[in-house]
């Protein structure tokens, strides 16, 4: 008999739909080395659910299919994580279901697609990059150490999945909580040596409740990361960052 690979999907056909919200269930055929993005393909190929119904194809996102843009998260089988690096050997050894949800922290777009403008946004807000004043030449700039490379390394791997905001019970709708992703980019920033000179403006970002103080230390975040990011101790130290800024700050006064 020929293997097969079930999957449960969530739909949904847009963000203002949710009456259309609904599982709708398939049956592809299984190849060797598949994983989650291609048992969709396989659905594109003939959307047809195990009850016989045509149906509009799952629509779904994904770019780089090597866990590094971030694009294809979902839920599979209840837990957040990349598509592309979801094996179907691995997540259904036995032929279990497998189950596809969209992200639920962020807005829905259809289907599996969701929309993590929000993310971007809390970049744009914690100031996550080097400022450079101009176009003209400036020079080289100054050396990292070896130590700052090191630090840095681990920080910088982000690819903004959110898969860290969809498991933080701090991300809600009536929060404004930037999360520990935009945290964690406020620490890789102020330790370079050109963003540094910038420091004491990230910090300013984040020390209302939306900000370091938002965080409920409950280390989701860390547990989900798909890039092992030490998530707690950039929160950690963006925290001991804002406590020396704001002390100072009181000293000065
Ligand atoms: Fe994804 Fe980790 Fe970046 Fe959060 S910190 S967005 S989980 S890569």
């Amino acid at each position: 008999m020929e293997r097969t690979v079930k999957l449960k999907i969530r739909r949904q056909d847009g963000p203002h739909r949710p009456e259309t919200r609904r599982w709708e269930e398939f049956v592809v055929p299984w190849q060797p080395r598949m994983n989650v993005i291609s048992a969709l393909m396989e659905i594109r190929k003939n959307p047809v659910t195990t009850k016989g119904e045509k149906v509009a194809p799952v629509v779904w996102e994904s770019v780089c299919l090597e866990e590094v843009c971030g694009s294809c998260t979902m839920l599979v089988n209840g837990k957040v994580r990349q598509s592309c690096t979801a094996l179907v050997d691995a997540i259904s050894p036995h032929g279990e279901t497998i189950t596809l949800e969209p992200m639920s922290k962020f807005p829905l777009v259809r289907d599996l697609v969701v929309d993590r403008s929000r993310m971007f946004g809390d970049l744009k807000k914690v100031h996550a990059w080097i400022q450079l004043d101009g176009t003209h030449e400036l020079g080289p700039g100054p050396r990292q150490s070896q130590e700052n490379q090191e630090e840095a390394y681990p920080l910088s791997r982000c690819m903004t999945c959110g898969c860290c905001l969809e498991a933080c019970p701090q991300i809600n709708d009536s929060s404004g909580f930037v999360g520990p992703a935009a945290l964690n980019q406020v620490r890789l920033f102020n330790l370079h040596p050109s963003g540094k000179l910038h420091a004491s403006e990230r910090l300013e970002t984040v020390m209302g409740e939306d900000g370091v103080a938002g965080c409920g230390k409950a280390q989701n975040c860390v547990e989900v990361c798909p890039k092992e990011i030490p998530l707690v101790d950039s929160i950690a130290s963006v925290a001991r960052q804002t406590t020396k800024q704001m002390l100072f700050k009181w000293l000065l006064k």
